[in-house]
């Protein structure tokens, strides 16, 4: 029988772990093992055909310790309470690794789009921007795009609070669309900041990035991207893959071409539907067992199980899914020599280009896309550096060296506002 997967658990397993080792007292760090503010909400929607549906949703603050609530919203039909709670911790913890002045928060509603039409969706993101209206906004809590929402929905959420307060406000949501206070270089920034991070995790170890043999689970917005720019930076991708099938080529796989078939067009594309002489289909299980040296999952939590992770012949994994490898993959996998670089550095560029765009709305200003691309690089090397340190200094993993930076700054913070007391 299967593990029930509990995330939420799982986090604050990873957080008394950390805190055991820092040697931390539990008063110094209990309230991050309870989500600071967890709003659900009921969502009725009139349906095309007339009838009435109503959706459930959630907006969780895990910690605004260090700042405003900062995290994704998702459309997913498996979108639950605990896995909100987890994926809004894990903001909480990315944005401390990269040093940015926010807290963390997520949101998502339990819904299947694919089922919905465009005007459904557009007034199910509306009702339920204005259910989640008092906690959030651009001093409080500033979602954005995660699984299944994009740039359109990011602006529905915007033009809802804005009709609301009575004036544009921009600042309430990011990766919005550029005309309307987006940022530059946001859509790419969570799959550059992967490429950033596999590039810097080679270099560490001595092996060179061109010819690497790398596999890619997701082919949306960080999958996609990453293996496009993976591609362009030499590497050899010789599998992708989607929720309908992986693609597969041990010569390597023609991504831009990829790319460029699941993106043309209003709906994106599934991988099943592309032909071409040389590439097979396999699954997605299947995909993982490749002969390759970086495996790059990039889809959804818990895709890495216990065995999943037994037959896994890859030595690299940079995380770009938030939780895809799970606590007890983790441990089979570092006992295989297998080194992960964590989901909290390694897809932080998304909340890193966030935090830009954020920026220049609040200071009405626009930055181009060459500083956006150095800043988005200068914080996340430096991000990779401290986590690095930390992992040679205590001789622990990655994974918990990233625990540690960012537990030393949450309890830092804490404990300069005094709250515990
Ligand atoms: P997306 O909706 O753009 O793409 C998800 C991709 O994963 C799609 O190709 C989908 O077909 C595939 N997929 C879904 N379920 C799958 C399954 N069971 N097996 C194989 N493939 C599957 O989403 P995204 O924005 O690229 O997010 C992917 C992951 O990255 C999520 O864990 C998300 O939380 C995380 N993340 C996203 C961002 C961001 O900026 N978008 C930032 C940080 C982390």
């Amino acid at each position: 029988m299967t593990k029930k997967y509990e995330p939420f658990k799982q986090v604050v397993q990873t957080i008394d772990e950390t805190a055991e080792i820092l040697g931390l007292e539990a008063k110094q760090y209990e309230i991050l093992k309870h989500p600071e503010r967890q709003l659900i909400v009921s969502i009725p929607v009139k349906m095309d055909n007339g009838e009435l549906k109503v959706f459930t949703g959630y907006r969780i603050q895990h910690s605004t310790i260090r700042g405003p609530g900062k995290g994704g919203i998702r459309y997913h039909q498996d979108v639950n309470l605990e896995e909100v709670k987890a994926l809004a911790a894990w903001m909480t913890f990315k944005c401390a690794v990269v040093n940015i002045p926010y807290g963390g928060a997520k949101g998502g509603i339990t819904v299947n789009p694919e089922e919905l039409s465009e005007v459904e969706l557009e007034r199910l993101t509306r009702r339920y921007t204005a259910s989640i209206l008092p906690l959030i906004g651009p001093e409080k809590d500033i979602p954005a795009p995660d699984i299944n929402t994009n740039s359109t929905i990011m602006s529905w959420m915007m033009d809802t609070y804005s009709s609301f307060v009575g004036y544009p406000v921009p600042g309430v949501v990011t990766g919005k669309p550029i005309d309307i206070g987006g940022s530059l270089g946001r859509s790419a920034a969570t799959g550059r900041g992967v490429m950033f991070m596999t590039r810097e995790i080679m270099h560490r170890q001595g092996k060179p990035l061109i010819g690497a043999k790398i596999v890619v689970q997701g082919f949306g917005n960080v999958g996609g991207t990453a293996a496009l720019l993976l591609a362009q930076e030499g590497a050899k991708v010789i599998s992708v893959s989607d929720v309908s099938c992986a693609l597969y080529n041990e010569r390597g796989l023609d991504i831009e071409e990829i790319y460029n078939f699941v993106n043309e067009g209003e709906r994106r594309k599934l991988l099943n539907d592309y032909d071409k002489k040389g590439v097979t289909k396999i699954t997605n299980d299947e995909m993982f067992g490749l002969e390759a040296d970086i495996i790059v999952p990039a889809a959804m939590e818990n895709q890495i199980t216990e065995e999943i992770a037994k037959n896994i012949k890859a030595k690299l994994i940079v995380e770009g899914a938030n939780g895809p490898v799970t606590r007890e993959a983790d441990a089979i996998l570092e006992k295989k020599g297998v080194v992960i670089v964590p989901d909290i550095l390694s897809n932080a560029g998304g909340v890193v280009v966030s935090y830009f765009e954020w920026v220049q709305n609040i200071q009405s200003i626009m930055w181009d896309l060459e500083e956006i691309n150095r800043a988005q690089e200068k914080i996340m090397i430096r991000a990779f550096n401290s986590v690095w340190e930390a992992s040679c200094d205590k001789k622990v993993s990655l994974r918990k060296g990233a625990y540690i930076v960012a537990l030393n700054r949450l309890i830092k913070a804490t404990s300069i506002r005094g709250q515990l007391i």
